[in-house]
């Protein structure tokens, strides 16, 4: 591979240093979780997806110039066959500091160790309700108990930092906040809530399930003492630490606190769109330089510099409007 530089290259017209991507290694998904996708899917096919070669060849690329932090997502990136090759690929990769990964934990129970032996250094788990039956409601197809399972293997695999993912919903799952916190702290790990955001078309109104964060964190405020914390990755969540407790609670809010003035981050799709927003359309397809420029990384990397001259200010999501602020759902872009 050619051109290594050591200096952040990716700046965008706003200023901010672009340092941390986000990619998608599949579509696919064992769960169908109400708020990411619909009930049946059309996934795409093989060919039109990026080989873990690619994927890999892209990381270096980035890593090239200047990104420190990857987190591999999807889809569920576990269900991606061979997807281990992937971090073990990439995981000793020189200037690529933290290696992390998005998962509904359906798989970990399996790979955890091997993801840790591989270089992956933090994992989010997504997990919206501790009740069998209604975690299968709102997932569609999925296992709590798995799940749990993986959590578990996931802890023993002694990775630097475990977090889930919550996304609350009125009517689905909001009356479980307090106790997912105290789940968090009970096992000793991290917390985030995610509002729910506009991508894609789903089976229910968006603005009558939304939960704002400011209502969460009032609420978890009225039962533990929380700690503000100036903690950040760069990224959208703010932080809180629960007093003595292990665990820290974050709050990702796209729509109570717009977080695009710091972004850092750029997505790239199963399918090699590099999209610059997850809220918006502004993308580049890489795929087409990957495959007619196999061993000739320039044209791609020339690519992405010029993308910086389209990253938008930022979202522009509002639940007052019936339509998705975009069409495609969360499992394309990588969440
Ligand atoms: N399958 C993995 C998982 O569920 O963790 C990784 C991909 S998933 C798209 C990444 C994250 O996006 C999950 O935490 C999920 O809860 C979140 N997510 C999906 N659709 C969302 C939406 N419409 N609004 C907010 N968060 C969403
Ligand atoms: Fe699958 Fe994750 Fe989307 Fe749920 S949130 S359907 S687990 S990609």
């Amino acid at each position: 591979m050619n051109n290594i530089s050591t200096t952040p290259s990716l700046v965008d017209q706003f200023g901010r240093v672009v340092d941390y991507i986000r990619l998608s290694i599949t579509d696919r998904c064992d769960f169908r979780c109400v708020y990411c996708m619909g009930e049946d899917m059309t996934f795409s096919p093989r060919n039109e997806v990026l080989s873990l070669e690619e994927c890999a060849r892209l990381v270096r690329v980035f890593v090239g110039l200047g990104v420190s932090k990857v987190r591999i997502t999807g889809g569920e990136p576990l269900v991606r066959k061979n997807a281990l090759w992937l971090f073990e690929d990439i995981g000793q990769l020189k200037g690529l500091n933290e290696l992390v990964l998005t998962t509904n934990g359906s798989q970990l129970e399996k790979q955890a160790i091997d993801l840790k032996k591989a270089g992956v250094k933090r994992i989010n788990i997504s997990l919206d309700s501790l009740n069998a039956a209604r975690f299968k409601k709102i997932t569609r197809t999925g296992e709590l108990n798995k799940v749990l399972a993986g959590i578990q293997a996931a802890k023993q695999a002694g990775f630097d930092n475990i977090k889930l993912n919550t996304v609350l919903m009125r009517g689905f799952n909001n009356d479980e906040t307090v106790s997912l916190v105290n789940f968090a702290i009970e096992q000793e790990i991290d917390i985030s809530f995610i509002e729910e955001m506009p991508l894609g078309e789903v089976d229910h109104a968006r603005g009558n399930t939304f939960v704002s964060n400011d209502d969460t964190l009032k609420l978890l405020q009225s039962k533990h003492t929380l700690i503000g914390s100036s903690e950040t990755t760069g990224g959208p969540a703010r932080y809180w630490r629960v007093a003595n407790s292990q665990t820290k609670i974050g709050f990702i809010s796209p729509h109570s606190h717009n977080f695009c003035e710091s972004c850092n981050r750029v997505r790239i799709t199963c399918k090699g769109e590099l999209y610059l927003c997850l809220g918006q359309e502004d993308k580049i397809q890489l795929m087409p330089l990957l495959r007619h420029h196999p061993h000739n990384d320039e044209p791609l990397i020339a690519a992405i510099l010029n993308s910086m001259k389209i990253k938008p200010k930022g979202h522009d999501f509002d639940l007052r409007r019936t339509a998705p602020a975009v069409i495609r759902f969360m499992s394309h872009t990588g969440g």
